[in-house]
């Protein structure tokens, strides 16, 4: 936990309290313990379990820090990340966690209760669905995700769930500014704009990592998402 918090100090400028390092560690034991049973996520090293899921997870502080965010959706959320890791970072958001498989959401609703966490409402679904959902629809601050699609499929999913003046951000790997530019018109139809590519590099980890930014400027109109499956046979 030590080298989590240097790594955090260093990639983020902040200091993790203990109880932030606590919660992390329990969540780690959870999740190695479920992974043996269910195998939930490919990474199992511990090594790689902290720098991969944890300061990953942590690396969107650096978009988030100056907007102090109430409500937030992870969608794909897979056994919750991003979103606990930053339920942990910021504890006063309102978090809602996505996922479309079972043993997901099953896991989720464990690990939060297990750390205690309030204000966390966990959903299993699919988001074509959920985005159509009054209670859900254009009622968040930012909506995240990680490794669930490409970003013109991603937008599909999250900008229905984001306030007009809220944000939508998607973690990636080298294919961020190539993906960013290949979505401009997608983004913009389902009332987005790209806003900010923020770059950063994880230690020990080749692979550049992206956080994109996109900006919710007007409502999505009511057609989108389309159907489940289509945003990801058609995309945008
Ligand atoms: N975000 C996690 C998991 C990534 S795997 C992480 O980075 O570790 C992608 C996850 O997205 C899977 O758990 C899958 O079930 C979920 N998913 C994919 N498409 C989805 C959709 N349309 N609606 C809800 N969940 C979806």
């Amino acid at each position: 936990m030590k080298k989590l918090a240097q790594e955090t100090q260093a990639l983020l400028n902040i200091e993790l309290s203990p109880w932030q390092l606590s919660t992390v560690t329990h969540y780690m034991r959870e999740l190695e313990k479920w992974n043996e049973r269910y195998s939930l996520t490919a990474i199992h090293s511990p090594e790689k379990v902290r720098v991969k899921h944890f300061l990953d997870s942590f690396s969107c502080y650096r978009m988030m820090k100056n907007t102090a965010p109430s409500r937030v959706i992870d969608v794909g959320t897979g056994a919750g990340f991003p979103g606990i890791p930053l339920k942990i970072l910021f504890p006063n958001i309102h978090l809602t966690l996505v996922d479309s498989v079972k043993k997901k959401t099953d896991f989720c609703q464990h690990i939060i209760q297990e750390l205690g966490l309030g204000g966390v409402e966990v959903i299993h679904g699919r988001a074509e669905r959920l985005g159509k959902d009054e209670k859900h629809r254009e009622s968040y601050d930012w909506a995240i995700a990680r490794a669930v699609a490409q970003l013109s499929e991603l937008s599909e999913y999250l900008l229905p769930f984001v306030k007009v003046g809220g944000r939508m951000l998607a973690m990636k790997g080298d294919s961020g500014p190539a993906e960013a530019q290949a979505a401009v018109e997608a983004i913009e139809l389902l009332g987005g704009r790209l806003r900010h590519l923020e770059h950063l590099h994880l230690p020990g980890v080749t692979e550049d990592r992206y956080l994109v930014v996109i900006e919710k400027v007007a409502p999505t109109p009511g057609k989108y998402p389309r159907r489940v499956g289509v945003p990801a046979k058609r995309p945008l």
